[in-house]
């Protein structure tokens, strides 16, 4: 069984989820059971859970199996938590995100911004020019931002993330 307790797995699931996924995942019974079943014991609102099972599906975090009633005809669709690939899928986010970060990180370090002192806009220089450096929004003097503040934050983040 995984640990919700774990930091990354948790922020992965309620990004995911939301917090009422932690609350259906602790609380979900044993076995294969109906979406029904789930909301019953979980106290989690049946739509809500349907929600969470189509997407914890689509992450290969539940299985599903339909089954007909012999008799009725009815299907019924059988759900159970298959949480045995999550770490394939924790490095899957963690390589977009470090991706993401880096791709950003790049963009501060290859650029130079200008901003408006009353916090209109955050733009290039070059765009900063075309303007003759006043806010195109309000039409005061843009200023030089210096950004190593920010560089150093991304960095930071990217740094903790590929020692996690
Ligand atoms: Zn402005």
């Amino acid at each position: 069984m995984i640990d919700l307790n774990d930091p990354v797995v948790r922020g992965y699931l309620i990004q995911l989820l939301g917090e009422e996924g932690i609350t259906m995942i602790e609380n979900m019974p044993e076995g294969e059971v109906t979406d029904e079943e789930i909301a019953e014991a979980t106290g989690v609102l049946l739509n809500i859970v349907r929600r969470n099972l189509f997407i914890m599906n689509e992450n290969k975090l539940a299985v599903c199996r339909r089954e007909r009633d012999s008799s009725s005809g009815w299907l019924t669709y059988l759900w159970q938590l298959d949480m045995d690939d999550i770490d394939t899928q924790l490095t899957k986010e963690k390589k977009k995100l470090v991706k993401n970060l880096q791709a950003r990180l790049d963009f501060e370090e290859d650029n130079v911004f200008y901003v408006c002192p009353e916090g209109c806009i955050r733009i290039l220089f070059n765009n900063a020019a075309d303007c003759h450096f006043l806010c195109p929004v309000c039409g005061e003097d843009l200023t030089f931002q210096e950004n190593t503040e920010m560089v150093d934050t991304l960095k930071e983040r990217l740094t903790a993330l590929q020692e996690s």
